[in-house]
């Protein structure tokens, strides 16, 4: 089987695809996308991967791309192979088709990789014919990034916002981050600069929608909420702690 037989894709018109894992039947299945500026392409260059944060769904694959940039706040744990902030959590059930023969899901590590750029909020990675602006939205995790391109009124969103129920109760998750990340996704909508969200799970959607998400997560994180996401978390954090520590060799 070949290694385009592995994924699923389909082109968004623009330079821009969509990438999916096709034998990973999971909810936490992540989309990849490709944009595809002019200037990587006369150049030649290796590919640029980047991580809209370390989570194991965006960052497993990492350790084959030549260029890998990811935010400064989870640099260093992408550096270390930390298991335990890049929740890695998958079962068997989930991997339909095994990578390779004995393949074990709970053998599985998010390898370690040297990042080769560091973001920071406002840096701009130039594709030539566009340009992609790095946003630091923590809260889902601490150095979460959405990628704004301005003029064609794009977000990629990675696991800040998707059409569906927003994760803030893991080990390194903030809610207080989070409504203000929220309220700067309300600002882009505000003053017009989202036109279609391609997020980092499920389908994409458009501003309207970004809208939605983004104050309904601020409208219900109030004191109750904070109380359970609290107690949701010392759960989380204990079983990735156990899991890890029980597999590791
Ligand atoms: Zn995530
Ligand atoms: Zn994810």
């Amino acid at each position: 089987m070949s290694a385009l037989e592995w994924y699923a894709h389909k082109s968004l018109g623009d330079g821009i695809f969509w990438i999916q894992e096709r034998f990973y039947e999971s909810g936490n299945r992540a989309n990849i996308w490709l944009d595809h500026g002019a200037k990587e392409d006369a150049a030649c260059r290796p590919l640029l991967a980047v991580a809209t944060h370390v989570h194991f769904d965006h960052s497993g694959g990492l350790y084959q791309f030549d260029r890998v940039a990811v935010h400064h706040a989870e640099a260093e744990a992408l550096a270390r192979g930390d298991n335990f902030e890049t929740v890695t959590w998958l079962s068997d059930s989930e991997v339909v088709r095994a990578p390779s023969p004995g393949w074990r899901a709970r053998q599985f590590r998010v390898q370690a990789v040297q990042p080769t750029l560091i973001l920071q909020d406002g840096d701009v990675i130039n594709l030539g014919d566009r340009q992609l602006t790095v946003m630091h939205m923590p809260g889902h995790s601490r150095g979460s990034i959405c990628l704004h391109d301005k003029d064609r009124k794009i977000l990629f969103s990675g696991d800040v916002v998707y059409d569906g129920s927003l994760i803030d109760w893991l080990p390194y998750s903030r809610i207080s981050d989070y409504v203000g990340t929220c309220e700067r996704l309300i600002e882009l909508v505000d003053r017009g600069l989202v036109e279609k969200v391609l997020p980092g799970h499920f389908n994409t959607f458009g501003a309207e929608r970004l809208f939605r998400l983004a104050s309904n997560y601020i409208s219900k994180a109030g004191i109750c909420h904070k109380v359970s996401t609290f107690a949701m978390r010392s759960l989380a954090s204990l079983a990735l702690r156990v899991t890890n520590s029980r597999t590791s060799p």
